[in-house]
């Protein structure tokens, strides 16, 4: 079946503190978003790529492609006002019978290992995510008290998340909820779906902060993908 790959890069990305969206910074010179796109292509060319943008960036994205003579064919969806919007825009551009991953465009090095974990799954789970352990301790906060929770039933969501093109595209006609932080939490409480989990690699980080940043350019400098 084809793949279809939906990298979402249609925030504002405000907690970087810097006007250009933190999608468009550059990670050795070149700006996230390219590198994450190329991370894609780089493990499967046949992918078809389809990005959200903010509508208000699209011209600055074009600029930046002839900048770096970046040509890697990619549809252009136009960002919503939650991530989930951005999702459900894209969705338009594919077709009922494929799998369609979603990854986020600030996820540039998620590893040739973890994209063959959850396409190897995904021949047999409609729904398949990347997940790591945390190290730290765990506390459950509710304001006016707080207990420790076992670690070892905790996971830390990565992306890209895949799907059958078919479930994802009825689980996003559904109206938004702010539980849905990922694509996993739409398809398991609107189609009821299983989630099934994959150990993802803990060099996928979503960069976000300018602390993020810092350390996404000794990742880029030290591992080999
Ligand atoms: O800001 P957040 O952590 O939700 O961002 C995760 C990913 O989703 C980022 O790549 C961001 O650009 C994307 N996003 C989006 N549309 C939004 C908000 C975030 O595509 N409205």
């Amino acid at each position: 079946m084809e793949r279809y790959m939906i990298i979402v890069a249609g925030g504002s990305g405000k907690r970087m503190g810097s006007d250009v969206p933190k999608q468009f910074l550059p990670i050795n010179g070149k700006p996230i978003l390219m590198r994450t796109i190329e991370r894609i292509k780089q493990y499967d060319n046949n992918m078809s790529i389809i990005i959200v943008l903010p509508e208000d960036h699209i011209p600055y994205w074009q600029l930046l492609c002839r900048e770096y003579n970046f040509d890697v064919p990619c549809i252009i969806a136009h960002g919503g006002k939650e991530r989930f919007y951005s999702v459900k825009n894209a969705l338009t551009h594919v077709p009922e019978e494929c799998w369609v991953g979603v990854h986020d465009g600030v996820r540039p090095f998620v590893s040739n290992e973890t994209l063959d974990k959850l396409f190897e799954a995904s021949e047999t789970n409609y729904a398949v995510i990347p997940a790591i352990a945390p190290y730290e301790s765990i506390r459950m906060d509710t304001g006016d008290s707080n207990s420790i929770i076992d670690r070892n039933i905790v996971k830390l969501i990565q992306t890209p998340q895949i799907f059958h093109s078919s479930l994802l595209k009825k689980a996003y006609s559904t109206d938004y909820k702010t539980m849905f932080t990922d694509d996993a939490s739409v398809v398991e409480q609107v189609m009821g779906n299983k989630i099934k989990l994959v150990e993802g690699n803990r060099e996928n980080i979503k960069i976000t902060t300018t602390f993020d940043l810092m350390m996404a350019e000794v990742i880029y400098e030290n591992y080999k993908f």
